[in-house]
C-alpha cells in the first residue's frame, strides 16, 4: 500500500536532501507545491523523469489556500519545509511573512478542514531561540525563545510554529532545524554580508543536510511500519549531536582552510557582530537520534567531502591571503547586510541590536592579539573544552519555571501556575485536568495582555505572550524587566540598562528607540 506524503520547499536546500532519502522507501508517493520559477521548473522536470509516476508536482504557492487545499488533500502526511531564509528574508520581508506564516496559516487551515487529517511535520529553526553566547552555551526545547532584533525570519517562524502549535490539527510534529551543513555553504556565505552576523564566541551545532533527510525518512518509515504515537504531538530540536558541536570562530577556521586561510588570516574582530545571534549546542538533540538514528560523520568529514569535491578551492593557496582578504572580505564589509558597513554609516538601531553600542564597538578593535577567543580559552572563566562535554549542559541549564524532570501526565495545575508567575504573568485557568496538555487554557503576562494557549505551547515550547512578542518589533529589553524566564538569557548579552524597542517601519527601515 502506497502512501501519499505531500511536501512544500522540497526544491530547498533541506528539501532536496529530503526528497533525495524519503524516495529510498518504495512506499512512498510524493506530491510537491513548487513555486513556478526557473530552478523549480528545471527540478520538476529532472525529477518527473527520475521518479515517474511516484511524484507528482503543481506550480503553486503556499500563500494560497486553494493551493494548499490541494496538497493536503488525500494525502497521509504532510512535511511543511517552505520557508524563506536570509538573506533573502532579511531583503524581502513580504516573501517571509508568505512563507514562514501566511504559508503555515494556509496548510493548517487546510488540514483542518478535512474529515480524515494527514499528519504533519512543520520544520521550525533554532533562529526562534535567539540571543546565546558562551555563557549559556547548552539549550533545549522549553527554553524562552527570543528572536534576534530585526531577524524577520526568525520571528515569523516563531509566529509560524505557534500556528501548529495551538491548531486544532490531530496529529503534528515541530522539528527546530539547527544551522545545515551543504554543499554550496561557503560559496553563498561568501556573497552576503549576513556571515558577519554569527559573533566569534557564538556556540554552533550543525547538521548535515544529508543526515536532516535521513531523519525525515526514518520517521516516516518508523511511523508507517509500527507506528510512531510517541512521537507525534512534540517539539524537538534537530542536530548533528557532538561532532558537529563548535562555535562561530571554529565553522570560519575550518571552511576558509579550503581556500587556503583560516579566520584570523582573513578576518578582523571587529568585521562581526558580538551578539544577536541564535545557534546553540542542543542538549537535547539526542531523542531523534535515539529513536530515529540519523547522525553521521563530522564536521572533519564533512570540509574533507567538499574539499574532495571543490578540487579548484586549493587554486586559491596560490594567492596570497592579503588578496583574498582585499578581493573577497573587504567587498562583503560594504555590503548592505554587513554590520562593518551599519557602523560606517551610523545607522544606530542596528549598531546597538549587534554590539550594544557604537562604543562598545570601537572597543573591539582589529587586532586578534586585543580578542578573547572562547574556543582558544581566552575568554576569562571560560575553559572551553570542559563546557563543550554534555555534563556542562546540566550546570547551566535553563530555568522552565516549573519542574520539568515531572512526566507530562503528572503536571497539575500549580505546574501552570508556577510557569506564568516566573514569566511575570498568571495563569487564568480556574480547574485545570492533571496532564492535559492539549486543551487551552487563559493567561495573562506581566503587560496586562490576555491570550489562550495550550500549557504545552507554554510549559513544554517556551512560548508566551502573542501580543508581546510579534511580527515586525523586538522590545525584549522592557520584557526581560517583568520576566524571569526571558532574563536569565536575555542579560548574557544584554545591560540591565538598556531600553531599546526595536521595529520596522512600513518602507522596511531599521528603526530603535529608547523608553525612558
Ligand atoms: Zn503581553
Amino acid at each position: 500500500m502506497s502512501v501519499v506524503v505531500a511536501m512544500t520547499g522540497a526544491s530547498g536546500n533541506m528539501g532536496q536532501a529530503v526528497v533525495r532519502e524519503v524516495m529510498t522507501l518504495s512506499f512512498v508517493r510524493l506530491r510537491l507545491l513548487f513555486l513556478d520559477e526557473k530552478r523549480e521548473r528545471r527540478l520538476k522536470r529532472k525529477w518527473q523523469k527520475r521518479y515517474r509516476d511516484r511524484v507528482e508536482i503543481r506550480f503553486g504557492n503556499v500563500k494560497d489556500l486553494d493551493d494548499c487545499r490541494w496538497l493536503v488533500d488525500g494525502a497521509d502526511y504532510v512535511v511543511n519545509m517552505a520557508a524563506v531564509i536570509p538573506p533573502l528574508a532579511d531583503r524581502r520581508p513580504d516573501l517571509a511573512r508568505d512563507a514562514n506564516v501566511t504559508g503555515v496559516r494556509n496548510l493548517v487551515t487546510a488540514i483542518e478542514e478535512l474529515p480524515v487529517q494527514p499528519k504533519l511535520i512543520h520544520i521550525s529553526t533554532v533562529a526562534i531561540y535567539g540571543n546565546r553566547n558562551y555563557l549559556h552555551p547548552w539549550g533545549r526545547v522549553g527554553d524562552p525563545l527570543l528572536p534576534s532584533v530585526y531577524d524577520e525570519y526568525g520571528m515569523g517562524k516563531l509566529i509560524g510554529e505557534r500556528i501548529v502549535l495551538d491548531s486544532k490539527v490531530d496529529t503534528w510534529a515541530v522539528l527546530r532545524q539547527t544551522g545545515m551543513l551543504y554543499e554550496k555553504l561557503l560559496m553563498s556565505n561568501i556573497s552576503d554580508g549576513l556571515m558577519f552576523h554569527t559573533p566569534f564566541n557564538v556556540p554552533i551545532e550543525w547538521v548535515t543536510d544529508r543526515d536532516s533527510g535521513v531523519l525525515i525518512a526514518n520517521i516516516l518509515k518508523a511511523d508507517h511500519e509500527r507506528g510512531a504515537e510517541e512521537f507525534w504531538k512534540n517539539v524537538y530540536n534537530i542536530g548533528g549531536g557532538a561532532a558537529y558541536r563548535t562555535t562561530g570562530y571554529e565553522t570560519f577556521d575550518m571552511g576558509f582552510a579550503m581556500i587556503g586561510g583560516g579566520t584570523e588570516r582573513f578576518m578582523r574582530p571587529n568585521w562581526h557582530a558580538t551578539r544577536n545571534f541564535h545557534c546553540m549546542w542542543f542538549s537535547d538533540s539526542d531523542v531523534l537520534e535515539r529513536r530515529f538514528p540519523f547522525q553521521s560523520g563530522s564536521m572533519a568529514d564533512f570540509w574533507s567531502e567538499i574539499k574532495r569535491k571543490n578540487r579548484y578551492f586549493s587554486l586559491a593557496k596560490l594567492l596570497p591571503p592579503s588578496w583574498i582578504t582585499a578581493l573577497v572580505f573587504k567587498r562583503l564589509l560594504t555590503d548592505e547586510n554587513a554590520p562593518y558597513r551599519w557602523v560606517k554609516q551610523g545607522l544606530e538601531g542596528r549598531i546597538n541590536a549587534f554590539f550594544g553600542s557604537k562604543d562598545e564597538w570601537a572597543a573591539i578593535g582589529e587586532r586578534w592579539e586585543d580578542f578573547p577567543v572562547w574556543c582558544k580559552g581566552g575568554v576569562d572563566g571560560h575553559d572551553y573544552r570542559s563546557e563543550l562535554e554534555p555534563a556542562y549542559a546540566d550546570r547551566c541549564a535553563l530555568s522552565h519555571g516549573y519542574d520539568d524532570k515531572k512526566p507530562n501526565g503528572e503536571i497539575d495545575l500549580s505546574d501552570l501556575k508556577s510557569a506564568a508567575a516566573f514569566r511575570g504573568g498568571e495563569c487564568k485557568a480556574a480547574s485545570f485536568d492533571k496532564g492535559d496538555l492539549y486543551t487551552a487554557v487563559g493567561w495573562r503576562c506581566a503587560e496586562g495582555h490576555d491570550f489562550q494557549s495550550s500549557p504545552f505551547t507554554v510549559l513544554k515550547a517556551g512560548h508566551w505572550c502573542p501580543h508581546c512578542v510579534r511580527e515586525g518589533r523586538w522590545n525584549f529589553d522592557l520584557l526581560a524587566k517583568k520576566n524571569p524566564f526571558y532574563a536569565q538569557v536575555w542579560y548574557d548579552s544584554h545591560r540591565q540598562d538598556e531600553n531599546a524597542v526595536y521595529w520596522f517601519d512600513e518602507d522596511h527601515a531599521p528603526r530603535y528607540e529608547v523608553t525612558p
